[in-house]
């Protein structure tokens, strides 16, 4: 079984003005196609060939000789947990357990976005900012280009993507803005709170 890119479960116009349409042409349909394909051709004929996803990722992490396929692998995961974590109408305050956990964690809900938006504005250069669970404890973390919490024993609840190309079409430079749009107006918290589960 091949790696498979998903589909978006929204029209690619469904997030607009936060999103736009032609960002997610690009970014679904181009780069995330890209790093699917590319993980594929590296895994072709290869004892990893049938492997899930996951278990391609933790076998290949830390190899220095297996780089590019740990880099591909692990945008494929990245992108498609990402595409989950938004939807369209979403952001603002989130219900059920993870907003007791967040308040618990951070004292305040707006304390938590001040410091999750801090690690997307603080990743220098490309790469995301996460909200794991470090065994049963909350954490805001950031990882460089394609590196993934789960290569390091972290169960991802919410991405957000600062590679470029996840806003500039839209923000230009201006990634706290894009940040402030997707706390604000598009995390899908039902999905956070399912993660937690
Ligand atoms: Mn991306």
């Amino acid at each position: 079984m091949a790696i498979q890119l998903p589909d978006l479960t929204y029209a690619k116009d469904a997030l607009v003005p936060y999103i736009s349409a032609q960002t997610l042409e690009f970014h679904h349909g181009k780069h995330h196609k890209a790093y699917v394909d590319n993980a594929n051709k590296l895994i072709e004929g290869t004892a990893l060939a049938n492997e899930p996803l996951e278990t391609i990722i933790r076998n290949v992490a830390g190899d220095v000789s297996k780089a590019g396929l740990f880099n591909n692998a692990s945008q494929v995961w990245n992108h498609s947990f990402y595409w989950q974590c938004i939807k369209p109408k979403g952001g603002g305050t989130p219900a059920g357990a993870i907003a007791d956990k967040i308040r618990t964690t951070w004292g305040s809900f707006e304390k938590f976005t001040e410091e999750f938006k801090n690690a997307g504005m603080t990743q220098f250069g490309s790469g995301w900012a996460w909200l794991v669970l470090d065994g049963s404890t909350l954490k805001i973390t950031k990882t460089a280009n394609a590196d993934t919490p789960i290569a390091h024993g972290l169960k991802p609840l919410l991405t957000v993507d600062v590679w470029e190309h996840a806003y500039y079409l839209d923000y230009q430079n201006r990634r706290p803005d894009y940040l402030t749009a997707f706390i604000g107006n598009l995390i899908n918290w039902d999905f956070v709170n399912a993660n937690l589960g």
